[in-house]
């Protein structure tokens, strides 16, 4: 069975990915199955794009396999972008996603529904050892809701209705969530280029 690591210990994108890939048997481990654990990398980069580059390199130059990495977030029109890629650290500490979601749902609080939009981003980084690296983006479009709702999924999950739904990404399924996610468009992205490259052999 074919391996992947997933540079991430987030266990929420870890089960998001896996629902993907084993349905192309492929099988998913992520830095919480290493023996030896890996320091944190800093996301030092200003777009979604060149943290998910960051980690993804860092980590397959160590390890000398392929390494998937992505880094994602939610960006709201309304806040001109914001939280981006200070998603996960949004409202102080790292991974505090209630807070996060209370700091959002305050800054919006009195803004219409047809004004509350926003976006999640997915940028997916796969690093082959001595090759380029490749870049995939994935987009999900909706609505920022008025109070959290549902307990499925991580993050701003309970306060985001995706465009044609009348429930949050947290009352989703993990099956319906990948197949509208922006990692979901990310990953469908990237695994048809790697058909591609099979299919035209260079
Ligand atoms: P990253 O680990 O630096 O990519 O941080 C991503 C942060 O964005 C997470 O901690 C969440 O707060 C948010 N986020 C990313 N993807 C999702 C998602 O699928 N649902 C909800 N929140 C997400």
């Amino acid at each position: 069975m074919k391996k992947i690591l997933i540079a991430t210990k987030n266990q929420g994108k870890v089960e998001d990915f896996r629902t993907i890939f084993n349905k192309d048997q492929i099988e998913v481990i992520s830095l919480l199955d290493l023996e030896s654990p890996i320091d944190d990398i800093e996301e030092t980069g200003e777009t979604f794009a060149e943290n998910a580059i960051l980690k993804a390199e860092t980590i397959a130059k160590k390890m000398n396999i392929p390494v998937l990495a992505d880094d994602s977030g939610l960006s709201i029109d309304h806040l001109n972008g914001r939280p981006g890629v200070y998603s996960a650290r949004y409202a102080g500490m790292e991974k505090e996603d209630q807070k996060n979601c209370q700091k959002v749902l305050s800054e919006l609080e009195g803004v219409t529904y047809e004004d509350r939009t926003a976006q999640f981003v997915c940028a997916l980084a796969f690093a082959i050892p001595e090759k380029e690296t490749i870049v995939k983006y994935g987009t999900c479009e909706g609505h920022i809701a008025n109070q959290p709702i549902g307990e499925n999924g991580f993050g701003y999950d309970p306060i985001f209705i995706p465009i044609g739904y009348d429930r949050t990404m947290a009352q989703l399924s993990k099956e319906d969530k990948s197949a509208i996610s922006h990692r979901g468009q990310a990953i469908k992205e990237l695994t048809t280029w790697l058909e591609l490259q099979k299919k035209v052999g260079f």
